[in-house]
């Protein structure tokens, strides 16, 4: 399949056709210098430059068409694949766009707010040229969606922490991922199998540590300026230096904005630029701060993979990517050399030999007795972002073809809780306070939770959801059974008869024991009265449902109970064992999460008459 890729930049485009199984492009675009009137201009197919318009969807508007009509004969497009920065928390994975995924994407525009608005003028643009092709948007900080709290959190006070989203989100995320895979592909074992360290190194820089196929550390932080030192950007700093320079040097934020995005990292070191081909022809002319900026980011980078070896108790292969990391031999010698003790022995001439290419995407500079394999790999995002994009499309195709689908939800452990108990939890007179809506209209997550106390152990934080209702309720999945030490039936929600009890513990030492409320709760699809004469079914059937098409782990579900309400949105909830069984589960704090999953109806089979 045929996939137009867009990548807009705050000042430039980059599009290309390309063949989503081979990567190869049949035609390319190039502009760059958007913003500067009177300068900007674009290539196609690398030809003579020509001037273009100089905004950016005006740009795009009139580039876009005139290069897909130099597509050659044959050649139709599948879809659209679009690099999106900043995803945010909602977004883990790539998503096909649409009116509601439009909406929380411009949410997220303070989190990247030089990146993500010109990220969606391409989308914008190419949904306005293009409206009958599926699009996808395909974001760079979904692979690290995987980081671990102790990974992604700051030290800094809670408050400030939730109210601006403070965490660890990564980049290049699609990089990193693509190059461990074709790392993994190269060595003949599964990924799941290996602990790799990629170090993306091109005008930006950052490193990941992917613990057997998943991201589980990332140099780069909220913003894409922690970490490495990079082409214009300072990497690591003692957040001292920055009040340091206010008080003394009176630098208001926008001044400081540029010191550390612009004129830091290599070009702030070397003096020449931040180009490393320059830097690397005057320190070999014995340019001292040249000598001095290569020092620094490689010793940068060795730090990096000795904190990520430690952090995955070991390392199978280390991967050099993007400009600097395919190219230069001088900085992976500096790099890779002595790391004998991990394990990985380094090839001075195979360094020097190292050549990829989309044709040969891997080449190993280690010596044949190194238990660690060092890889230089050449990235390609954007025919990662092609592949991500004709996935989609494929999935949609064959969704379309079997007939609708049900939206997924993974239900972590929640209670609800009655007035009552929740004035006897957190105070007399004490109101529930939504942190969220839930996906079931009228259904919110409330800012408080609980401790659930067990026979054997506590769990703490357990999400209350509200609004109060007229019993209480504590829902769990089996793994949590186990580790409180209960044994509860599986019940449809409000079937609380005979099941076990379990003390609470609120605000302030308070608590209160339930006599009875502990539910594994019932696999169910909420549905309107129209979805259910849709699908064939009534309230209370009991039908068989598959799971986690496109995600590699499909299950099929029986037991599944429909409940049908005109208040209800059609939606499947599932505990997150069962989340985990089809790989749908992400983490959560006690909401319903969102998947990018989808459920189909197999066979109705009995209703349920007793609830
Ligand atoms: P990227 O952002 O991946 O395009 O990488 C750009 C960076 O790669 C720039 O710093 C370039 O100077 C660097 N680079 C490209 N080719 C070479 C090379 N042959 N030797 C050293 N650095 C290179």
């Amino acid at each position: 399949m045929h996939i137009l890729v867009v990548n807009c930049g705050s000042s430039s485009i980059k599009a290309a056709v390309l063949d989503h199984k081979s990567g190869a492009p049949v035609v390319e675009l190039r502009a760059e210098r958007l913003g500067e009137e009177g300068k900007s201009e674009a290539r196609i197919n690398g030809g003579e430059p020509f001037a273009c318009k100089t905004e950016i969807r005006s740009a795009l508007a009139e580039l876009l068409p005139k290069m897909v009509e130099q597509m050659p004969e044959g050649v139709e497009l599948g879809g659209i694949g679009h690099r999106m920065v900043h995803g945010g928390e909602k977004f883990d994975g790539p998503v096909r766009v649409d009116e509601e995924v439009l909406e929380d994407l411009r949410a997220l525009t303070p989190l990247a707010p030089l990146h993500n608005p010109a990220n969606l003028a391409g989308i914008d643009v190419a949904r306005d040229l293009y409206p009958d092709l599926c699009h996808v948007a395909v974001f760079d900080t979904a692979f690290h969606s995987t980081l671990p709290r102790r990974a992604r959190t700051y030290a800094l006070p809670e408050e400030l922490v939730k109210k601006h989203n403070i965490r660890k989100y990564g980049f290049h995320g699609t990089s990193h991922a693509y190059v461990a895979s074709k790392a993994a592909e190269h060595l003949g074992e599964d990924i799941r199998n290996l602990r790799i360290i990629t170090c993306h190194l091109g005008s930006g820089c950052s490193m990941a540590a992917v613990e057997y196929g998943r991201s589980i550390e990332t140099s780069m932080g909220m913003t894409p300026l922690e970490g490495l030192v990079m082409g214009t950007r300072s990497g690591d700093l003692d957040p001292g230096i920055l009040l340091h320079l206010m008080r003394e040097e009176g630098l208001s934020v926008d001044e400081l904005d540029r010191v550390l995005n612009r004129d830091s990292g290599l070009k702030g070191l070397s003096g020449v630029g931040n180009d490393m081909r320059d830097i690397e022809q005057r320190a070999c002319e014995g340019d001292e701060r040249c000598r001095m900026a290569m020092q620094v980011f490689s010793h940068h980078v060795r730090k990096y993979i000795g904190a990520y070896a430690a952090v995955m108790g070991g390392v199978d292969a280390i991967v050099f990517t993007a400009g600097i990391g395919e190219n230069s031999e001088v900085i992976r010698h500096r790099i890779a050399q002595r790391l004998d003790f991990l394990g990985a022995r380094f090839d001075e001439e195979r360094n020097r030999d190292a050549e990829v290419s989309r044709e040969n995407p891997v080449a190993e500079i280690h010596n044949r007795r190194s238990r660690v394999s060092l890889l230089v790999v050449a990235t390609d995002e954007l025919h990662a972002i092609a592949q991500h994009t004709a996935h989609l499309v494929q999935e949609r195709d064959l969704t379309r073809s079997e007939g609708r689908t049900i939206p997924v939800a993974v239900s972590a452990r929640h209670v609800h809780l009655t007035q009552e108990t929740v004035e006897a939890l957190f105070g007399e007179g004490y109101q529930l306070k939504e942190l969220r809506p839930l996906s079931q209209p009228g259904q919110y997550a409330c800012e408080e939770t609980v401790t659930l106390v067990g026979p054997k152990r506590k769990l703490e934080h357990v999400r209350v959801l509200g609004p109060a209702r007229n019993l209480n309720q504590v829902e769990v999945s089996r793994t949590d059974e186990f580790y409180l030490g209960l044994d509860s039936p599986v019940r449809a929600s409000g079937d609380v008869a005979n099941t076990p009890g379990i003390m609470l513990e609120g605000t302030e030492g308070r608590k209160v024991e339930l006599k009875q409320g502990v539910i594994c709760a019932w696999r169910h699809i909420h549905m309107t009265p129209d979805d259910a004469e849709y699908f064939g079914v009534e309230d209370k059937d009991i039908v068989e449902v598959e799971v986690g098409h496109g995600t590699g782990r499909r299950v099929i579900f029986g037991d599944v109970l429909i409940r049908v309400s005109p208040k209800y949105k059609l939606e499947m909830h599932i505990d997150t064992d069962e989340g985990n069984a089809a790989e749908l589960s992400r983490s959560s704090e006690g909401a319903l999460i969102s998947t990018e999953g989808i459920a189909r109806l197999r066979h109705r089979r009995v209703r349920y008459d007793h609830g």
